[in-house]
């Protein structure tokens, strides 16, 4: 399969270029050229498959023609380690929590798998060291530097905001050591993200070493992530008395939502999605006037959707020829304000003993809001709420128990190198590595 720039001035990449370069030349996002619909056979059997079963199929579908069964079977289940289960919250309300794996976030997935299949191409290859660059606003950076940890011939630099990330999510990436460097940058996630594009375009930089990224415009991380939407499907469909499913994610860089929009394309019966927003309003903007315009993020206590410029925008447009009008038909928005998220964490956990974090809060508001009759919704929990605590406890009024695998991580030693948001200055450092 051969993979296209959203901004069609590069060359088609085969899926290791697209992997390892994780940005085409012309700044675009690669698309895979090909969506191939999946047969009808696998969704009238999908209820009784695994997990990682129906991973596989989809995973197939994507990289069949580029990966060996075997190795591409390995990736699959190795990345899928743990359980993805559908909670009913509240009738006709479910939750998908993704917030079972090594580091409590749906992040996991497309981490873990893009680490195993990174590291198959450089196995065949042959290839030097790969560093790999990501900015995080929080749950990214500790999904990929655990999904790399101790991964050979791959050194990992994770860009943070200084003071923006949670001290739970901080201690996540900062102390594991080995072959991942945490950078603490004076500045907002943007300006982490500005850094990391900035550094793919310099052309010294490159020439001295390889660069790939692992944010969500990386196929490898994204692509995976529709996975869960086919396992989503087949745990309702035992359920399901004619309704039809709506699918709501909290959404933030939009890769996410982006995967479920192409489950959708590859025949999942999703009948619409609903992007729900905390107070960075871009695309809920964009869906109201057909214009889209970012504006600089600001902060949340649903940090890791405080993105004011989503990069995945690109692949949602380029999907739909551009269209606002058929965005429009599949996807509707909501956004809501702190003061919303945590009267909805409360209001949940009294009515239904729920216990939402608050990005999932969004989710599940945007469900209550805006179900009609006929149809039954899921959300995404993108993240288990013990990551927020200390905001989860302010707001509900509890002591929320920390799950024994994110414990581990606080009891290590933060290390971590001090960055201004300078080009030259991150320049200056990675070439003296
Ligand atoms: C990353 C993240 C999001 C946003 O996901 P996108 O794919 O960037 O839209 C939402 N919630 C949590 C907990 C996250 O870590």
């Amino acid at each position: 399969m051969r993979y296209y720039s959203t901004n069609g001035k590069a060359p088609l990449a085969t899926l290791e270029k697209a992997v390892v370069k994780g940005l085409a030349e012309d700044r675009g996002l690669y698309m895979p050229e090909r969506i191939k619909p999946l047969p009808q056979a696998f969704f009238d059997n999908i209820q009784d498959m695994s997990l990682q079963e129906i991973a596989y199929q989809v995973a197939d579908s994507f990289f069949g023609e580029d990966v060996d069964a075997e190795s591409l079977r390995r990736i699959v289940y190795d990345t899928l380690s743990f359980v993805i289960p559908l909670v009913k919250v509240e009738e006709p309300i479910y939750s998908l929590e993704l917030f079972h794996g090594p580091t409590l976030a749906f992040k996991d997935v497309g981490a873990r798998f893009m680490a195993r299949l990174l590291q198959y191409f450089l196995k065949k290859e042959g290839k030097g060291t790969v560093n790999v660059l990501v900015a995080t606003s929080g749950d990214t950076g500790s999904a990929v530097a655990n999904g790399f940890l101790g991964v050979e011939g791959i050194h990992v630099y994770v860009l943070y905001p200084k003071g923006k990330v949670s001290p739970i999510q901080e201690c996540q990436f900062t102390t594991l050591g080995q072959n991942i460097t945490a950078i603490e940058v004076d500045g907002v996630f943007d300006d982490c993200q500005a850094l990391v594009k900035n550094a793919f375009m310099d052309e010294e930089l490159n020439a001295k070493m390889q660069l790939t990224s692992a944010n969500s415009i990386n196929v490898a991380r994204f692509l995976p992530q529709s996975f869960y939407y086919f396992h989503a499907y087949a745990q309702l469909k035992k359920k399901l008395k004619g309704e039809k499913v709506v699918c709501c994610v909290p959404s933030g860089n939009f890769g996410n939502i982006c995967s479920a929009l192409f489950g959708k394309r590859m025949g999942l019966p999703i009948s619409r999605f609903i992007a729900a927003n905390n107070a960075n309003d871009i695309f809920y903007n964009y869906l109201q006037t057909g214009h889209y315009e970012p504006k600089p993020s600001v902060q949340t206590i649903a940090n890791a959707m405080d993105v004011g410029d989503p990069s995945n925008f690109a692949r949602i447009l380029d999907l739909y020829g551009k269209s606002h009008e058929a965005i429009c038909q599949d996807i509707s928005g909501a956004t809501y304000t702190d003061q919303q998220i945590a009267e909805t964490m409360r209001k949940c956990l009294d009515e239904t003993g729920y216990q939402l974090d608050p990005h999932g809060a969004c989710g599940y508001r945007a469900l209550q809001e805006g179900l009609k009759e006929g149809e039954t919704g899921f959300f995404i929990e993108t993240a288990h709420p013990a990551k927020f605590k200390q905001t989860v406890d302010e707001i509900c009024g509890g002591d929320i128990a920390i799950p024994e695998r994110l414990q581990a991580f606080m009891q290590g030693t933060k290390q971590s190198v001090s960055m201004s948001k300078d080009f030259a200055d991150f320049k200056a450092f990675l070439i003296r590595q």
